[in-house]
């Protein structure tokens, strides 16, 4: 028996899904997959698992429900404990190097990471009898393969009589990849809507776009709060660092002190002289996490003393019938305090409070919100903040549906978002900004129409929005290079990849010729079939290609790392791979990088090495930018190799315990017998792009032999395939070859093959 709060069972009741409890639990117990749809504040999250709770769906055993952010997690099992009136014991969470499940626990969050090792171990998933995927909208990789494992093991659950439930949650109607795929679900699940109250959310567009987002954001945040009537603020920006620098500049602009009583300030004219004089007086009690903040505090109220003598009245404003400006993109509130890149820094002047931000007597109550920040800190958001001051909170795309926040009436969206993107050459990954999809867009203006009408800023403008912000993102399944995710999944036990009920599949062509290019680098290996029905070949991962898949990086690549563990290779072996995956290192002759000692062996990626070296050793001198004209570098690409030589390092260390890779500006160019062996290590992960010289006796009659001096043939393409122009083995023309990269060149009848990075 539940026993409530009455206070929280009037908020439950606001809910309109516990309208349709009884519908939702009809259809559950009477179906073993069903899709939940409804807006974010719905209340999915937070009642299905107690409607399943209070019908006994915990009793024997246990409820799970997954989140793809870890922030969710916690903060959701903390919630439906807390409205269950149960403990942590009872309702737990469990994430990676976190959690507090017990032996007592009957609702289980987790991240979908952790049910997908769970499956590893218990393939039926035994402990549970329903599973609810939360935030399938997501699309997250690890959300993906759990539904495609799921649609198996329901089924088996059912002939083992101890049937198991899947229910599906999403915050949009866009359900189509679940209900019309076949392969996934052979009998579409029902569909239930959940309509929730939102109230219109006015969408205003910047007329311009500037590359400083974060900037534009302080400055609408701070017209919002000069200007505008009563209401929650929420921010999107794309990370931690930003979330964190923008709480600092808007806490220092409108600082919020304990010591005053700012209930007066409600009704703002009457009480300015009371403020005034308080505001004079030394504060005792500053709210404020850190030194940094209180200092930014004290160089605010110093700003704000001295400003007080120009500006005595606070300017007259009609609360009630305000138009937000157009855009003029003139006023420079926050100075040059974060450059083009949107690299942040604090200016040590107070340029940016303006006498506007000055004669505010109102504090902002600002809180970040991001996925790494602890529990105890998250929870102040769904806290009202103090009377008297507004609530602003700056987040990162948490906000956007997997947590509501209460009482939001503006939001001021960035459009952008970080999100994980690959080369296609190596498969290194690097977090990247980029514009949020329009789907995205529209999920964080929703924000705004929670408890009343409410605006969405938009900080960029609608150009950008129709040309630049794609309508969704595709799922990061498939943005993923095929070959990482055939090891991926093979490391977790799912042998056929191919024929994976994938919710949207990547190309099944593609998947095949992932799996043979991982046999043919010694990744995976022919196994015996289980049984007779199974007659396709089963490939299965080999102990090397278990250590390959601890390295960030596509299979072919990570191999040359994870073998190149002696002769003090790794070093090199980084370099290298950071510099195979940067285009046009070089825009000069060959001829600048002469062959000198062992560089020939090693071919072009030998040149490349060298080259990324001596750049190195040039920017420790702070000669880089000399060093890379004189000898035809692009010093945009040394820099980029520069970045990624790092990432790498600093991952690789964190994957291989004990080694210690750091960059060292003094690496010595590699001894003849380390070029050997880098060679060998260039063969080991190239091996499947092999070319053989096309001897001149096999030209035709009559066509023209000099056309084929540089000639290769490679693998199965029947027309020849010629040696890059600039490529250093031109002067020596190989019998075999192995080569990174084959691209095509040349226009309409010009076209050729070209080969390039290729070692003898
Ligand atoms: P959905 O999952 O459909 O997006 P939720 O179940 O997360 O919706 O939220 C339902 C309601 O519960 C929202 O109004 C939200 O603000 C409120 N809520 C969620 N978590 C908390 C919390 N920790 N404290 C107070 N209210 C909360
Ligand atoms: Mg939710």
């Amino acid at each position: 028996e539940v026993k409530r709060d009455p206070k929280i069972q009037v908020a439950r009741l606001k809910l309109p899904i516990l309208g349709e409890e009884q519908r939702i639990m009809e259809l559950i117990n009477e179906n073993e997959f069903l899709i939940l749809a409804g807006e974010t504040g719905s209340g999915k999250t937070t009642q299905i698992p107690q409607f399943l709770y209070e019908a006994g769906y915990a009793e024997g055993k246990m409820i799970a429900v997954t989140e793809p952010r870890r922030v969710a997690t916690v903060a959701m099992a903390a919630r439906v404990g807390h409205e269950l009136g149960l403990t942590s014991k009872e309702v737990s969470y469990l994430m990676r190097f976190e959690g507090n499940v017990t032996k007592d626990t009957k609702i289980k969050f987790m991240t979908d990471g952790v049910l997908l090792k769970e499956i590893q171990s218990d393939f039926l998933l035994s402990k549970y009898s329903v599973v609810i995927i939360d935030e399938a909208h997501e699309r997250s990789v690890y959300t993906d393969i759990l539904l495609g494992l799921l649609s198996r093991i329901v089924p088996l659950r059912r002939k083992r009589g101890t049937p198991l439930r899947l229910i599906i949650m999403s915050a949009t109607l866009r359900v189509e990849d679940f209900t019309e795929n076949v392969r996934l679900f052979r009998n579409p699940p029902p569909v239930v809507q959940i309509d929730s109250r939102q109230f219109p959310v006015t969408i205003h567009f910047n007329k311009n776009t500037y590359p400083n987002y974060l900037k534009e954001a302080y400055r609408k945040s701070v017209k919002i709060h000069t200007r505008l009537p009563e209401g929650g603020i929420l921010i999107f920006v794309t990370g931690q660092q930003e979330v964190n620098y923008l709480v600092r500049k808007l806490k220092a602009s409108f600082p919020y002190r304990k010591d005053l009583d700012y209930s007066k300030l409600i009704n703002r004219n009457k009480s300015v002289g009371e403020v005034d004089a308080a505001l004079d007086s030394e504060p005792d009690d500053i709210e404020s996490d850190d030194d940094e903040v209180e200092k930014e505090m004290k160089r605010a109220r110093k700003a704000r003393r001295k400003a007080k003598q120009k500006t005595k009245t606070l300017p007259k404003i009609n609360l009630d019938d305000y138009d937000m400006p157009e855009d003029d993109g003139q006023a420079d509130l926050v100075g040059n305090d974060v450059d083009s890149d949107g690299h942040m820094s604090d200016s040590d002047n107070e340029d940016y409070l303006t006498p506007e931000i000055k004669a505010c007597r109102q504090p902002l109550w600002v809180l970040p919100l991001y996925s790494m920040l602890s529990s105890a800190k998250q929870a102040r958001v769904f806290s009202p903040p103090p009377v008297g001051a507004r609530l602003c909170i700056v987040s990162t795309d948490v906000a956007e549906t997997s947590l509501t926040i209460p009482a939001i009436k503006y939001v001021v969206d960035t459009g952008k978002k970080k999100m994980r993107v690959y080369d296609h050459v190596t498969g290194a990954s690097a977090w990247r900004v980029v514009w949020t999809s329009q789907a995205s867009a529209g999920q964080r203006a929703g924000r705004a129409g929670r408890v009343g009408a409410g605006h969405a800023y938009r900080l960029y403008s609608t150009a950008v929005f129709q040309h630049d912000c794609p309508e969704h993102h595709p799922p990061d399944l498939c943005r993923r290079p095929v070959d990482d995710l055939v090891l991926t999944m093979k490391c977790m036990g799912i042998d056929k990849v191919v024929n994976f009920p994938f919710p949207t599949a990547p190309d099944r062509m593609q998947l095949r010729l992932a799996e043979k290019r991982l046999e043919t680098l010694g990744i995976l290996e022919k196994a015996e079939a289980r049984n007779k029905k199974d007659q396709e070949e089963m490939l299965k991962v080999t102990p090397l290609g278990k250590a390959v898949s601890a390295f960030p990086l596509l299979p072919r690549y990570g191999k040359m790392l994870a073998l190149s563990h002696q002769q003090n290779l790794l070093p090199y072996t980084i370099a290298l791979v950071a510099a195979l995956t940067v285009q046009e290192v070089m825009s000069g002759k060959p001829d600048s990088w002469p062959a000198t000692g062992n560089t020939l062996l090693l071919g072009d990626p030998g040149v490349l090495l060298r080259a990324v070296g001596a750049a190195e050793y040039a920017h420790s001198m702070g000669e880089e930018e000399l060093f890379c004209a004189k000898y035809g570098l692009r010093e945009k690409a040394i820099k980029e190799i520069r970045k990624l030589r790092k990432q790498l390092t600093s991952e690789v260390n964190l994957s291989v315990a004990g080694v210690d890779a750091s960059i060292d500006p003094e690496m010595k160019p590699p001894d003849d017998n380390q070029a050997r062996l880098l060679r060998q290590l260039v063969l080991s992960g190239l091996g499947d792009q092999v070319g053989k010289k096309i001897g001149l006796d096999e030209v035709k009659q009559g066509e023209d032999k000099r056309k084929y001096k540089y000639a290769y043939h490679c693998g199965e393409l029947e027309e020849p395939v010629h040696l890059h122009s600039e490529s250093i083995l031109r002067k020596v023309i190989p019998e075999w070859l192995v080569y990174q990269q084959m691209y095509e060149t040349g226009g309409e009848g010009k076209k050729k093959m070209v080969i390039s990075n290729v070692t003898a």
